[in-house]
């Protein structure tokens, strides 16, 4: 027996950004069950992949050594190599060697090329002090801003509206104010396959008698308890959402009160939706104009209407005008800062709200302060003792177009895999073989890892203990369950080495230290320590006093923005960027499933969950398959102008006709092959829903 003999260990779900408390029983140093406990976010309950999705870390592809590239390997990523033998490319070293080999090519670099030559891509897997560490390395050793994270591909241009709009990137309610909510909007999210847990909260509502509106271009189970459900045309969102705008002014349903008090703008918004009636729109976004004006009505009159949105509204080139206009629904109509309102984009990864909090993005600090200000750049200078640059530094996308222009030369990613998530994957990869000097820290050989040049053995979410934030704004406590495999180390002692290794003198000895000095920099965490998270295992921020729970509904008195009013900011109607035609004429999205997590580098590594789904399909409309020639479970071509992909076709009542939908999750028929890496303005975010393509039989 070790320390960790046969217990129970309290702890999170590694998965979505629910954030569902776990109880993991241990044998022999094992994961051998998980249960639900009575956390905020999940009252016992537990989806399939936190229920059955834990045996990855026993998988015997985890990397228990630390590994260096061999001198005359290629730096090719080949797919038939995962979990492989990758003798012939890498080889086994020692601790002390490979840190010295990896912050030794990363010092080289920076002090030939400058601090601009380096970039950085933390995890939103990763815990708020994993988060804290990763940027704080980037910022003060590298000499740049140049750090990112994958909430750059799922919610950055929501984010970037409710900064710009309301002042604040978190949620203003959590998905449990539906509860108290008349009416609540589920847009561009399909909450039943990718916050499971969530749905039953969203199900449970509308049986009670909570009017659930459900908009997207795909179906999905959950219109089964809704009241209204609109299959509108993708990548329209706000030809529709514009038309319910212009109704609830028309028609004279919004607040006038709540706007005068509390919002400016109005006056602007009433000129630019004249152009958007639900009978000219109707034509655009392929909703009825009766049915565009019911919806307005049920939202705008009920006493309380929440909204929820997911990646359907934000991965666009118009994500950021998307979310503008569901912001600006609930400003007019005064349906927010009340129980049962609010806006609630419904976090992806596990700890994206975290990650963003702590300052894993490029044009802020922790608490998203603008490394831009100069007040606050020498505030946060002044703390971490080091000269900081005063410009923004590279997005996900920008930093490997960065690579391909030849300025950025070297690389730290600790827990992302931008070859298998990142949009125009042949692009992302050949940026990936291009640089000089790559660090990877991760629990597996993942498809990026393929190309690094040291890889550092990292320790599973169930093998430490950190805070995460979920989606609801909760910080909450995981525990180390078991111990990590082999020689693989704790994350945060690793980002520690290599910053000590680049000239940092760091001496954190917990992760609670870190904890300790985020919470003297980000005053969201005042009265949430450590000590009250061990015992109470989570609290919301933010929190007005040590012993009370936290602050669920946010924007009761006004918004934190300049003015103290909430913006209202119109939108305009922008096309995809890609349309179909005769050469490709479907629409190509892409997405997740219930059975697998993201990039599938855990769950498909989980023994039941690869059961499940265990093969690259593409979903297809009957007609569409029919038109084809081909039966269900044929392999057929995908192909977009960015390159082609082969997998077997799906017969899913979900897709109408004219549209492809493939998870992101299978390297072998990689989705982001196919996906176009145009950006929002704004936002800065990859539009992964919305490409043009065609499919053939072969
Ligand atoms: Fe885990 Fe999310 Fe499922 Fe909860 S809903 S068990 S957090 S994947």
């Amino acid at each position: 027996r070790t320390e960790f003999e046969d217990r129970d260990v309290d702890t999170l779900c590694p998965f979505c950004g629910v954030g569902c408390q776990t109880t993991a029983h241990v044998k022999d140093d094992k994961i051998i069950s998980v249960d639900g406990r009575d956390g905020p976010a999940n009252e016992n309950r537990l989806c399939v992949k936190g229920r059955f999705g834990y045996d990855y870390i026993d998988h015997a592809g985890r990397l228990t050594k630390p590994l260096i590239r061999r001198d005359d390997a290629p730096k090719d990523w080949q797919a038939e190599m995962r979990d492989g033998d990758y003798s012939a490319v890498f080889r086994e070293a020692t601790w002390e060697e490979a840190l010295e080999r990896a912050t030794g090519g990363l010092r080289a670099i920076r002090d030939e090329h400058g601090p601009f030559s380096m970039a950085g891509f933390g995890s939103a897997k990763g815990s708020n002090e994993e988060a804290y560490l990763f940027q704080k390395l980037v910022r003060t050793g590298f000499g740049s801003n140049n750090v990112d994270h994958c909430t750059r591909l799922c919610h950055a241009s929501s984010v970037a509206a409710l900064m710009e709009t309301v002042g604040s990137g978190a949620v203003s309610a959590p998905f449990t104010a539906i509860d108290d909510a008349e009416c609540a909007i589920v847009i561009g999210a399909r909450p039943a396959q990718n916050h499971p847990v969530a749905a039953t909260y969203f199900k449970r509502a509308a049986k009670r008698g909570t009017k659930l509106i459900i908009m997207d271009p795909r179906g999905q189970n959950l219109s089964r308890y809704a009241s209204h459900s609109l299959q509108f045309k993708a990548g329209r969102d706000v030809a529709l959402l514009n038309a319910m705008l212009y109704t609830i002014i028309e028609e004279e349903l919004y607040d006038r009160q709540y706007v005068q008090a509390n919002t400016e703008g109005f006056e602007e918004l009433q000129e630019r939706v004249k152009d958007y009636s639900p009978e000219e729109m109707e034509k655009v976004c392929g909703i009825e104009a009766a049915v565009i004006r019911d919806v307005a009505r049920t939202y705008a009159t009920a006493r309380t209407s929440i909204i929820f949105w997911g990646m359907g509204i934000s991965q666009h080139v118009h994500g950021t005008d998307n979310s503008r206009c569901l912001i600006t629904l609930a400003l007019i109509t005064g349906q927010v800062g009340r129980p049962g309102t609010g806006l609630h984009p419904l976090r992806g990864q596990n700890n994206v709200q975290g990650a963003s909090d702590a300052g894993l993005i490029p044009m802020f600090y922790p608490d998203y302060r603008s490394v831009e200000t100069d007040e606050v750049r020498e505030s946060i200078e002044s703390f971490w003792g080091k000269p900081m640059d005063p410009k923004r530094g590279l997005t996900v996308v920008e930093t490997i177009n960065a690579i391909h222009d030849g300025q950025v030369k070297a690389m730290y990613i600790m827990g992302e895999n931008p070859a298998m998530s990142d949009p125009d994957q042949n692009h992302a990869r050949q940026a990936l073989a291009k640089l000089e000097h790559l660090v990877v820290q991760d629990i597996f050989m993942t498809e990026t890892a393929w190309h690094a040049d040291v890889i550092l053995p990292a320790s599973a979410h169930a093998e430490k203990t950190g805070t995460f934030t979920n989606t609801n704004r909760q910080v909450q406590l995981a525990r180390q369950v078991v111990p990590p495999p082999g020689e693989a180390r704790q994350d945060w002692w690793i980002t520690q080495a290599l910053a000590q290794g680049i000239g940092l003198d760091w001496s954190y000895l917990h992760p609670k230290d870190v904890f300790a000095e985020m919470a003297q920099v980000m005053p969201s965490l005042n009265n949430i320590t450590w000590d009250r998270l061990e015992r109470e295992d989570s609290v919301t921020y933010p929190c007005d006093a040590p012993d009370e729970p936290g602050n669920e509904i946010i924007f009761v008195n006004g918004f934190p923005t300049t003015s103290g009013r909430g913006k209202i900011v119109p939108a305009k109607l922008i096309p995809p960027d890609e349309l179909p035609d005769n050469d490709y004429p479907m629409v190509l999205t892409t997405g997740r499933m219930l059975e697998h997590w993201h990039t599938g580098a855990m769950t498909r590594r989980a023994t039941a969950l690869d059961m499940l789904e265990p093969e690259a399909v593409v979903m297809v409309n009957a007609r569409d398959i029919l038109r084809m020639g081909v039966e269900p479970g044929d392999y057929v071509q995908v192909q977009t102008r960015r390159g082609t992909i082969l997998l077997k076709v799906r017969q899913d009542g979900d897709v109408p006709e004219g549209m492809l939908f493939i998870p992101f999750c299978f390297a072998e028929a990689a989705a982001n092959v196919l996906t176009n890496p145009q950006l929002d303005p704004f936002g800065k975010i990859p539009e992964f829903k919305f490409c043009a393509a065609r499919i053939e039989p072969v």
